[in-house]
């Protein structure tokens, strides 16, 4: 017998808004932000602890969510969480994409793949291991520096990505000014990485 695939309607929404991305590969451009309820990662130094219960955020329809992109002159959406990858993404993307949108996800890999992506940010975390098949799609790969050992912890990570994925270190918010020296030498010796600040914090914005 097939299976049927019933594609999310709805999915819950701790917050969305109009902003610049203040990471990564795409830092410094407009973006509209939806921030998905619902992780099982459970970083200790997780900075949306209140994004963890899917429950407890209001299910939005995936239209009512582009018409809210669509207000806006943004063209680019990132989908973040919590790990939206515990959701089926595929309508969310479908319904984006064809309002002529960009999807991007920034995601920890921990869950399967779904959605049609125009960019993929895997930030793995130590708590739950990103899966093969999100390192392999990865477009970018955003490794935390939290203390010195996640240096090599990035370097097995970027062994498993594709040759053409960005790499970058970010420091640990609340450990930047003990990280950012060592990160910056980490690059000088291995120019293959590139610095990603959260500069959306830096500057106060959302
Ligand atoms: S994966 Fe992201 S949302 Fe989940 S616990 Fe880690 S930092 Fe927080």
């Amino acid at each position: 017998m097939d299976t049927v695939t019933i594609q999310t309607a709805t999915l819950p929404v701790m917050e969305h808004f109009y902003t610049i991305q203040g990471e990564g590969f795409h830092q410094g451009r407009a973006a509209y932000f939806i921030r998905l309820g619902g992780c099982d990662v459970g970083c200790v130094w997780c900075d949306v602890k209140e994004s963890w219960d899917a429950a407890a955020h209001p299910q939005q329809d995936i239209n009512d969510l582009k018409d809210f992109v669509k207000a806006t002159p943004g063209e680019l959406v990132v989908v973040t969480g919590g790990e939206p990858l515990l959701h089926n993404l595929d309508a969310l993307t479908a319904t984006l994409r064809t309002a002529g949108l960009k999807t991007n996800i920034e995601t920890s890999g921990s869950s399967p793949l779904s959605g049609s992506w125009d960019w993929i940010c895997l930030s793995p975390k130590k708590f739950k291991a990103p899966l093969p098949e999100v390192l392999t799609a990865a477009h970018e790969l955003k490794v935390v520096v939290f203390n010195k050992s996640d240096f090599q912890w990035a370097e097995q990570h970027a062994a498993q990505v594709g040759a053409h994925c960005k790499l970058y270190l970010q420091p640990e918010w609340s450990k930047a000014a003990a990280m950012i020296p060592l990160i910056v030498e980490y690059i000088k010796d291995h120019p293959q990485w590139e610095l990603s600040l959260q500069l959306h914090k830096y500057i106060n914005v959302p």
